[in-house]
C-alpha cells in the first residue's frame, strides 16, 4: 500500500509529490495524459517567483525530474473512481486497483467549450484549444482566436509571431487579463481584434470551413472563410469521478478548507480544482504545501490509531 496516492501531475500534483517524499512517504502519481499540466501549454511563463522567464514545459520538466530523482512512482492511467474502505482508500483506474492510506485529488481543469453543433467533429480539423500544440502548423498562414483572459492573449502573443495575422474576436467590449499582457497586444500590428462578437456557428462539412459571429451590439452577422481556430474561453471542472464522493460546489469545483482537506477525511484537494478564486502556478504549489503538512498530520494519526 502506498502513503499517498495523488491524482493528477500538474503543478499542485508534482507539488505535493516533492513535499511529501521529502518528509519521508511514499507517493504515486497517476496522471492521464501528461505531465505537467496545463502549463506545459504555456510558451512563457513570468510569474513564477525567482524565476525571471521560463516556458511552462521547461517548468514541468524541471519540477518531474527533480521528483523523480527523490523517488517518486508514477504510472500513465486515469483515475476512475476513488473508494473509501475501512482505514485506506481504493483509487481504480483504466488498467489497475491501487489502494493508499491518503489521496490528493490535483486533477486541475479541462478546457471550456463553445458546445456550438460540429464542435467535437471538427477538433484537430480546424479547431484548437492549444496554441502551444497547434500553432506551428499555421506558420505564415491567418489564424483566428477566440477568447479575452490571460490565456488567450498568450495564445495570440505567441501566435503572432510565426503567423501573418491572428484574427482575435472577444464577446464583451474589453479584456480580462493582465495589463502587461494587454500592452503587449496591442504593440503587435498583426494582431486584428475585434469586440463585441459571439461565435454562433461552425461552418464546415467534414471539417472547420468557416465562422459565424454575432455582434452583440447590433446582432449583425459576420462570416469568415478559414480552416482554423484557436478557442480560449476558460475552463471547466473535471469531476464526475469524485462528485458523489466529496461535496463539490454548483460548478463542480471540489469545496476544501484552510488545510485543503475534502469534505472526506484522508481525501485532500488542491490547485485549479478546488473552489478558489485564482487559479495559477503559485496558487497551485501554496495549496501543495499547505496539504502537504496536514497530509503528514492525517498520515501520522492514522498510523497511530492502527
Ligand atoms: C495556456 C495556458 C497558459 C497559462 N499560463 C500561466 C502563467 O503564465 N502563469 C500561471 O501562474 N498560470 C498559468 N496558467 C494556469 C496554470 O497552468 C494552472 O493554474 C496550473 O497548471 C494548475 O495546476 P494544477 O496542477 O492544479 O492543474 P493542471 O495543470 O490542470 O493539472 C492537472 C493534471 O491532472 C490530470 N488529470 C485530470 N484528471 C485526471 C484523472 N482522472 N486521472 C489522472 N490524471 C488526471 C491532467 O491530465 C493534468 O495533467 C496557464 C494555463 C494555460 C492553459
Amino acid at each position: 500500500m502506498t502513503d499517498v496516492i495523488i491524482i493528477g501531475g500538474g503543478p499542485a500534483g508534482m507539488s505535493v509529490a516533492l513535499n511529501l517524499l521529502r518528509a519521508g512517504h511514499s507517493v504515486l502519481i497517476l496522471e492521464k495524459e501528461n505531465f505537467g499540466g496545463q502549463i506545459a501549454n504555456s510558451p512563457r511563463v513570468e510569474n513564477i517567483p525567482g524565476t525571471k522567464e521560463i516556458s511552462g514545459l521547461d517548468f514541468a520538466g524541471n519540477l518531474f525530474e527533480q521528483i523523480l530523482d527523490l523517488g517518486a512512482k508514477f504510472e500513465l492511467e486515469e483515475v476512475t473512481r476513488v473508494l473509501k474502505l475501512d482505514n485506506s482508500f481504493e483509487v481504480t483506474t483504466n488498467y489497475h486497483t491501487y489502494e493508499a492510506a491518503a489521496v490528493v485529488i490535483a486533477n486541475g481543469v479541462k478546457h471550456r467549450k463553445m458546445n456550438l453543433p460540429n464542435e467535437e467533429e471538427f477538433i484537430g480539423k480546424g479547431i484548437s484549444f492549444c496554441a502551444v500544440c497547434d500553432g506551428a502548423f499555421y506558420k505564415d498562414k491567418d489564424v483566428y482566436l477566440i477568447g479575452d483572459a490571460n490565456t488567450a492573449l498568450q495564445y495570440a502573443l505567441m501566435l503572432a509571431n510565426t503567423c501573418t495575422n491572428v484574427y482575435m474576436f472577444t464577446l464583451f467590449d474589453r479584456f480580462f487579463a493582465d495589463q502587461i499582457l494587454i500592452d503587449r497586444l496591442v504593440q503587435k500590428d498583426n494582431i486584428h481584434i475585434t469586440h463585441n462578437m459571439n461565435l454562433v456557428a461552425y461552418l464546415g462539412q467534414n471539417e472547420l470551413a468557416g465562422l459565424r459571429f454575432e455582434n452583440t451590439k447590433d446582432h449583425s452577422i459576420h462570416e469568415y472563410p478559414t480552416n482554423n481556430v484557436f478557442v480560449a474561453i476558460g475552463q471547466v471542472p473535471q469531476n464526475d469521478a469524485f462528485k458523489s464522493l466529496v461535496q463539490t460546489d454548483e460548478r463542480g469545483f471540489i469545496e476544501t478548507n484552510e488545510k485543503m482537506e475534502t469534505s472526506v477525511p484522508g481525501i485532500f484537494a488542491i490547485g485549479d480544482t478546488r473552489k478558489k478564486d485564482v487559479r495559477q502556478v503559485a496558487s497551485a504549489i501554496g495549496d501543495a504545501s499547505v496539504a502537504s503538512v496536514f497530509i503528514d498530520k492525517y498520515l501520522q494519526l492514522s498510523n497511530r490509531a492502527k
